[in-house]
């Protein structure tokens, strides 16, 4: 409890897949608290039956979350506490989640996240591409004009880009993406932290000419390179690839021999 005698907003994350990604933390958190918010009330009740926890669950999705939000908020005022936790995952990413935080913070209620698993950036650390500068641009809008007017829009956006998709709409997304960013990075990661998780790493116009490629089974996040890694035509600026010897030779203004005399390679 509180100063004020409040209960405590908790986030807790559950896993993506592997039931062994659940952090110590997290499983006491949830036997702690007086009730626990839920996205899908049977698949959490799975959960915490794997981890032998009894706890009051309330169903809290998208299209209930004004009226259980306000709800929420009010247990949280009588002083019980609560850990809302999504299907899979950060809550509020991607997941419902992030309104009660708002609501919580307007209250001044307390609220403690708590560090797991995340699909996307468990993706980009294995992607090989920049680590460094990103973007979590989660699901694309569903139809055509918006997702290609999104797409058009991250097109300009400096360092890696982050996205979910489900199967059904891979095929067409790649396309769209080849479409709006050209030929770039992308890795392609498939049920991560399961059984049959893969990383396809490639490039978005061999991905596009040959789709078979990929098995659209499953659940996938996209990364792909940003607008930074796109090569400009340098040709005019810029000499010939060349050897290091010639570059050494060209530097120093020495000859051939020379080089391979005072070059330890
Ligand atoms: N809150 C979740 C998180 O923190 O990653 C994301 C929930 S969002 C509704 C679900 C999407 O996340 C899926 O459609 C998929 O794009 C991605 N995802 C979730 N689990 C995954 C996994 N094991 N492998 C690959 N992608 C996954």
């Amino acid at each position: 409890m509180n100063d004020n005698e409040w209960g405590t907003l908790y986030l807790v994350p559950t896993p993506i897949g592997n039931l062994g990604d659940m952090t110590y933390r997290s499983v006491r958190i949830l036997g702690e608290v007086d009730a626990i918010a839920a996205e899908d009330t049977r698949h959490t009740g799975i959960l915490l039956k794997h981890f032998d926890i009894k706890k009051p669950l309330i169903s809290y999705h998208e299209h209930n979350k004004e009226e259980k939000g306000a709800y929420i908020i009010g247990l949280l005022l009588e002083g019980q506490s609560v850990a809302c936790v999504s299907d899979a995952g950060m809550p509020a990413i991607s997941d419902p989640g992030a309104d009660l935080v708002t609501k919580a913070i307007e209250e001044g209620i307390t609220v403690v996240p708590l560090p797991g698993a995340n699909a996307a950036l468990t993706a980009l650390i294995a992607s090989g591409l920049d680590t460094k500068s990103f973007t979590f641009a989660g699901f694309l809008p569903k139809r055509g004009k918006h997702r290609v007017e999104e797409l058009q829009r991250l097109s300009q956006v400096m360092g890696t880009l982050l996205f979910y998709e489900a199967p059904h709409r891979l095929q067409e997304v790649l396309q769209d993406m080849y479409e709006a960013f050209g030929n770039r990075s992308i890795v392609v990661a498939r049920e991560l932290t399961k059984k049959f998780e893969t990383f396809v790493r490639t490039d978005l116009e061999s991905l596009v000419k040959d789709l078979e490629q990929l098995t659209y089974k499953g659940e996938f996040v996209l990364i792909v390179g940003g607008a930074d890694t796109v090569e400009s035509d340098t040709s005019e600026v810029l000499d010939e690839p060349v050897s290091y010897e010639e570059a050494v030779q060209k530097r120093f203004n020495v000859s051939r021999r020379d080089v391979y005399n005072i070059v330890e390679r």
